[in-house]
């Protein structure tokens, strides 16, 4: 009898412990949908069309937390159970197409980008509704809405090319880990020893530095092997094109530290085996430079003085959607890349609009807001005129972060990256 008793307990510990689990087996299997697809576009609108759907051999995110929990990015994938109606998935990114978008170049012109998403694999048929932000009124509306027939044969199953995966780190079940993955970007076939090296010296980085330096055991490391043609790195502002794997570059809508890869399928053509909640594209220089995209991909350089913190800084940006702090430096956007008459998505900016919805909860009694940018107010946590490339206008939580100045993380900062990695390692 008191067997019988223990194993009801247990039955209903595990019932409740797989509540999220069921749900995922109920709509998905565990390998992943990938939709990539072209961004059209100019400065005034844009539309998506569709370019290929792959069915892909892994799905390394979470299993229980399947519906997003924090509306950020300029774009935004609803996938809906097609006979209930019922959204099964929802996830925000942000695309390098966006930032185009609101440059000088874009008045003038209109481009078509590739872009890629993934999601897991669906067992029954599927509404995919892919949506843009508007600046606007920040409210997403759907850009494509198609139907898809998971067993259908317009599904490209290819086996892509199987670069050589490593197992940097790894703590445990893929779906309760954060899987981050490091590309290699203008190594050659003689430099992948070089990458393998670089790649553990980059995973201490992030580890010694704090809020990750308390979740190593959250994360699984993976670091894929390409091999470029050619080492290093395009700079096109100065004449020097390199043949590399990704066909990266600095000088991104002219900026010469901007460091980014345009095209997303050869990104996703390289993780395609690989489980995968974030990616860090290291590339094979000692230039300054880098570049993130909230839930798309961060990169940064190998070699140069500031390597460390520069990695630090645009994984913040591509993991835990952080806006930048700073507000002095050259960048391509207009001043209309935020709206001032409402709140931006990100969580360490505000315009004090809707401040009540950013950090407020974590301000001391009595903190006057704004506040001050002096000496006396240089380590506390406050509200800050200056942040998100203006002076004016949008406030910033700390003097100095990480997401300005390469400072340590103020507390905002650290608050929003311990929730992304309890959300991807489907703690709460
Ligand atoms: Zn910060």
């Amino acid at each position: 009898m008191k067997r019988q008793i223990f194993t009801s307990v247990l039955l209903c510990l595990t019932t409740l412990a797989g509540y999220g689990q069921s749900d995922f087996d109920k709509y998905f299997e565990s390998k992943s949908m990938r939709v990539d697809f072209a961004l059209v576009g100019n400065y005034e609108h844009q539309t998506v069309a569709l370019q290929q759907i792959r069915e892909e051999p892994v799905w390394g995110g979470p299993v229980n937390n399947l519906i997003d929990k924090f509306n950020y990015g300029g774009y935004y994938v609803k996938v809906y159970d097609k006979s209930s109606g019922n959204m099964i998935y929802s996830r925000g990114f942000n695309t390098l197409f966006e930032e185009w978008r609101s440059t000088e170049q874009a008045k003038t012109e209109t481009q078509a980008w590739t872009n890629s998403i993934s999601f897991p694999y669906p067992r029954q048929n599927i509404i995919v509704d892919i949506l843009g932000r508007s600046n606007d009124d920040m409210q997403f509306h759907s850009l494509l809405k198609i139907d898809v027939d998971p067993n259908s044969i317009f599904i490209n199953r290819d086996r892509l090319k199987e670069n050589k995966v490593h197992e940097v780190t790894y703590n445990g079940n893929i779906s309760d880990k954060v899987d981050l993955v490091f590309i290699g970007e203008g190594y050659t076939a003689a430099e992948q020893e070089k990458f393998l090296n670089d790649v553990n010296r980059f995973n201490e980085i992030l580890f010694k530095t704090p809020p990750y330096d308390n979740h190593r055991s959250d994360f699984n490391i993976w670091a894929v092997e390409l091999v470029s043609e050619e080492s290093g790195m395009d700079i096109s502002g100065k004449g020097i094109f390199k043949q590399t794997a990704l066909n990266s570059g600095f000088y991104t809508f002219g900026i010469e530290r901007y460091l980014t890869a345009q095209d997303m399928k050869p990104v996703r053509d390289a993780v395609w085996n690989v489980p995968c909640d974030a990616v860090f594209i290291l590339v094979n220089t000692d230039i300054y430079g880098g570049g993130g995209m909230y839930n798309l991909y961060a990169m940064g350089t190998a070699d140069n003085a500031r390597t460390a913190v520069v990695f630090v800084h645009e994984f913040g940006h591509s993991f835990a959607g952080l806006a930048d702090e700073y507000f002095t430096s050259e960048v391509a956007y207009d001043d209309e890349f935020y709206n001032l008459k409402l709140e931006p998505w990100e969580p360490n900016i505000t315009t004090l609009t809707d401040f009540d919805s950013k950090w407020k909860d974590l301000l001391p009694a009595g903190t006057p807001v704004p506040t001050a940018d002096n000496d006396e107010n240089a380590d506390r946590l406050g509200v800050f005129e200056g942040g998100g490339y203006l002076a004016k206008g949008i406030y910033r939580p700390k003097a100095h972060c990480m997401m300005r100045d390469y400072a340590p993380f103020c507390p905002v900062c650290t608050r929003a990256i311990k929730k992304m990695i309890n959300f991807l390692t489907d703690k709460n």
